[in-house]
């Protein structure tokens, strides 16, 4: 059996150890190993393991936070098989830190009702994770090629049965596990590397599988913002006291949210784009400087250097912060066991839509997702379930002609800032959709393998957007500003057959 994964963070390199045990496997990916959203993560990965929480607590967390958009099987998949993911991460070799006790040690995050998340070197788990895990693909027989990126998806009688690539190679597969990552670099201002464009959604919809609630894009409230590229300012800090000020001084939170600082992640976010609007500023401050400054340095070692660098200590007074793309909730629609509906294709990690997120990530659950349904997905590769069936219920279908490339990855970083971002009206995802129009001629033009896929990513998140009018979760709506019981259902997308 030869089992293809496509993409190097927690997702795709899970996937392909655990593959290796019973099959050939190849991973592709179009740049360096470490170049993943994974590799950044920073303030660690939930799960309950200890006797004081239960994963069907974790279950409930992470259900309050979806806005009504969960499925909970999906959801109790995620927190029962928390419990072995972690263990499997230890024995890879993730150093988890620990409290002086010797047990590991768990911190709290926004949505979190209990201490449940573990980190390694403080705020650098992601590397940790990545290096743990390059590692491990190094000893083992996986054929690995970087800075190969995969421009389609084979398909001969409604059956994935491999990939092309951007050299014009095809290679077959017995079955092929998308492990593509996020969207975020879809966007100007983002926490993600350039390269989490959204390739495997668009991958998967030309190839016929559902696509499911694309329109929901996580902004994190908190990132540096430094020309675009936006560093990360984990909301740990925020877990461990940091407070968010307004151009007076003045904390804001407390008016918006009982949870103030630790409210859901979309709803900080709008509070701080209001709060900048209101105050005519491009950013509000974030202020950790009153905690002991060596504590703050050792429990945030990463967010204090990277601080630091961009001229920023967070040890001595508010630093400028603003919301920036960040996680993509929508993505390819799989079942609890990573199956598409497309036989032969599987997805795990973030470019999957499991159901587990709903409307809006709880923060740490993402590498847990990944951690857990790339190795689902693994067993229902050996196993031989699969697809997915089609979602029934009351759901709406909508359909869509794959057509177009941007003239520029900044034309369509520029669109989506600009009319698809943290709050959305008709008249600006009327625009981005006339400007998706204006591009639908230039698909033979761009060398780049991505930007055309990326394309379609964005237009199918614009489109989605734009369908959906209400507000909830991170969809927020200016001219629908209530969330609609109606719209409590998912938005599903298929190519549309001619
Ligand atoms: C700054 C930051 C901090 C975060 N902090 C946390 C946190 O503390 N806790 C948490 O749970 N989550 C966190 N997240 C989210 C989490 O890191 C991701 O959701 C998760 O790591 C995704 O893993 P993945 O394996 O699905 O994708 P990734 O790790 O992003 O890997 C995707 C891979 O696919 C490859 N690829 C993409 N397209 C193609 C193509 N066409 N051909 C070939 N290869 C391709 C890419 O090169 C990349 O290697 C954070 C994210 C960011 C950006």
């Amino acid at each position: 059996m030869h089992v293809l994964v496509i993409g190097s963070g927690l997702a795709g390199i899970n996937a392909a150890l655990l593959a290796s045990e019973f099959a050939d496997v190849t991973l592709l990916n179009k740049s360096a190993l470490e170049e993943t959203n994974t590799n950044r993560a920073q303030g660690g990965i939930a799960a309950a393991i200890t006797a004081l929480d239960h994963p069907s607590v974790h279950a409930q967390d992470t259900i309050r936070a979806g806005a009504g958009l969960c499925d909970p099987q999906a959801v109790n998949a995620l927190t029962a098989d928390g419990a072995a993911a972690i263990d499997r991460l230890l024995q890879l070799g993730v150093n988890f830190d620990r409290a002086p006790d010797g047990q590991l040690a768990l911190a709290t995050e926004g949505a979190h009702s209990t201490p449940r998340v573990l980190h390694a070197g403080g705020d650098q788990t992601g590397v940790h994770i990545q290096s743990a895990l390059v590692g491990r693909l190094a000893e083992a027989d996986v054929d690995v090629q970087t800075g190969v990126a995969v421009s389609d998806l084979a398909i001969e009688a409604g059956r994935c049965v491999g990939a092309v690539t951007d050299r014009r190679e095809a290679i077959l597969a017995d079955a092929v596990v998308l492990a593509t990552g996020g969207a975020g670099a879809l966007y100007r201002t983002t926490t993600n590397p350039p390269n989490a464009t959204g390739d495997g959604i668009a991958l998967a919809f030309r190839a016929g599988a559902l696509v499911r609630d694309v329109e929901f894009v996580q902004f994190h409230p908190t990132a540096l913002v430094n020309d675009g590229s936006a560093f990360l300012i984990s909301e740990a800090l925020r877990g461990d006291g940091a407070v968010l000020l307004d151009a007076r001084g003045d904390r804001f939170m407390t008016n918006v949210h009982p949870d103030a600082e630790l409210a859901p992640r979309s709803v900080v976010a709008q509070a701080i784009t209001e709060t900048m609007r209101r105050d005519g500023a491009d950013h509000v401050s974030l202020d950790i400087s009153h905690l002991d400054s060596d504590y703050v340095r050792h429990r945030f070692p990463g967010v204090y250097r990277g601080a630091l660098k961009q001229g920023h200590d967070i040890t001595a007074g508010p630093i400028p912060v603003a919301p920036a793309a960040h996680y993509h909730m929508g993505g390819v629609y799989t079942d609890i066991d990573g199956c598409t509906t497309v036989p032969g294709l599987y997805a795990a990690g973030e470019c999957a839509s499991t159901g587990a997120h709903g409307a809006n990530r709880v923060a740490s659950n993402s590498l847990l997702e990944a951690a857990v349904f790339s190795a689902r997905a693994v067993e229902a590769v050996r196993g031989g379930p699969g697809p997915a069936e089609m979602p029934v219920d009351d759901i709406k279908t909508l359909r869509i002609h794959p057509q177009g490339c941007a003239s520029s990855w900044h034309s369509l970083r520029q669109t989506m800032n600009d009319f698809v971002g943290i709050t959305r009206t008709e008249d600006q995802l009327q625009r981005a959709i006339a400007r998706f129009d204006e591009w639908s001629d230039l698909h033979e033009g761009s060398s780049d393998a991505s930007l055309p896929l990326a394309t379609l990513t964005a237009r199918l998140i614009a489109e989605a957007a734009l369908q959906r009018t209400e507000t909830r979760g991170s969809h927020l709506r200016l001219d629908h500003p209530d969330t609609n019981p109606d719209w409590q259902r998912h938005s599903l997308w298929q190519l549309a057959r001619e």
